[in-house]
């Protein structure tokens, strides 16, 4: 369903080039929660804004579904991000705006109906579990509630994949626990495909099914969470381990 192929990423500077991505080859079936795990600056979050191309890679394919992202045009890419969710760390709110703006705000841009997008607005916040804030402020929501208005966001349109980018890295472990099973149940409910990216090992193992892990822009190792957990091979893999057991 996603299929990555020697996606190369430098980024270029006057006095230092830095090659970020050094060919990496990932395949990710549909319906799967997929995890990427690696330490700090290893490439992830370069990894994750290559596949919607929010940075342009250098070299290399990029299939998701039947498109392949590095050959689209600005009009085709516009079309096919909305196919595409992401959640960040930091969640990216507007801050100015009320959860059912932020919520709204993607479906404005694929010009739905007023009537049409109240609905979907409403449905939306049910799945998260927010329909009681529709009208706050991000500044008087938890960091947990926050989250779930950023995934509400990300899945306004009906994505196929969701990407999240330390999505739970800034919340306490309970909290975390709940954006966990929220991620869990979209992905069964709707049958979303999710990438989750995070250097919590706990996360990988509480809800995905199989990861790679990314070594300074490099994949060392990739199988089922079982497979790596029982055997990990790379140096990122045997250190995450032992640290986190
Ligand atoms: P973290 O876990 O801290 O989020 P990461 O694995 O997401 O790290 P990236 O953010 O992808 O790592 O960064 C990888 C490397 O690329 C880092 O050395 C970083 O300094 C560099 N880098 C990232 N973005 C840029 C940019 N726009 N210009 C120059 N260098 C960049
Ligand atoms: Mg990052």
């Amino acid at each position: 369903f996603i299929e990555i192929k020697d996606l190369h990423k430098t980024f270029y500077s006057t006095n230092q080039n830095i090659e970020v991505l050094k060919g990496i080859n990932l395949k990710i079936t549909k319906g799967d929660i997929f995890g990427i795990v690696g330490f700090s600056g290893a490439g992830k979050s370069t990894l994750v804004r290559c596949l919607n191309r929010l940075e342009e890679p250098d070299k290399g394919s990029i299939r998701i579904g039947q498109q392949e992202m590095t050959k689209l045009t600005k009009r085709e890419l516009n079309i096919q991000r909305q196919k595409i969710g992401m959640i960040f760390q930091s969640f990216n709110l507007f801050e100015s705006k009320t959860v059912y703006q932020n919520v709204a705000y993607p479906l404005k841009l694929s010009q739905y109906e007023k009537r049409q997008m109240k609905e979907r607005v409403k449905e939306i916040l049910e799945l998260v579990g927010l329909s009681d804030k529709i009208h706050a402020y991000p500044g008087q929501l938890s960091g947990g509630q926050k989250q779930r208005v950023g995934i509400a966001r990300a899945l306004a349109n009906n994505p196929d994949v969701l990407l999240s980018d330390e999505a739970t890295s800034a919340l306490d472990p309970q909290t975390t626990v709940s954006v966990l099973d929220l991620l869990k149940e979209i992905n069964q409910k709707l049958g979303i495909t999710i990438i989750l990216i995070t250097h919590e090992l706990e996360a990988i193992k509480y809800i995905c099914n199989n990861m790679a892990i990314l070594e300074q822009g490099e994949i060392t190792e990739q199988g089922t969470v079982r497979e790596v957990f029982l055997n990990p091979h790379s140096h990122t893999g045997k250190l995450f381990i032992k640290i986190h057991s």
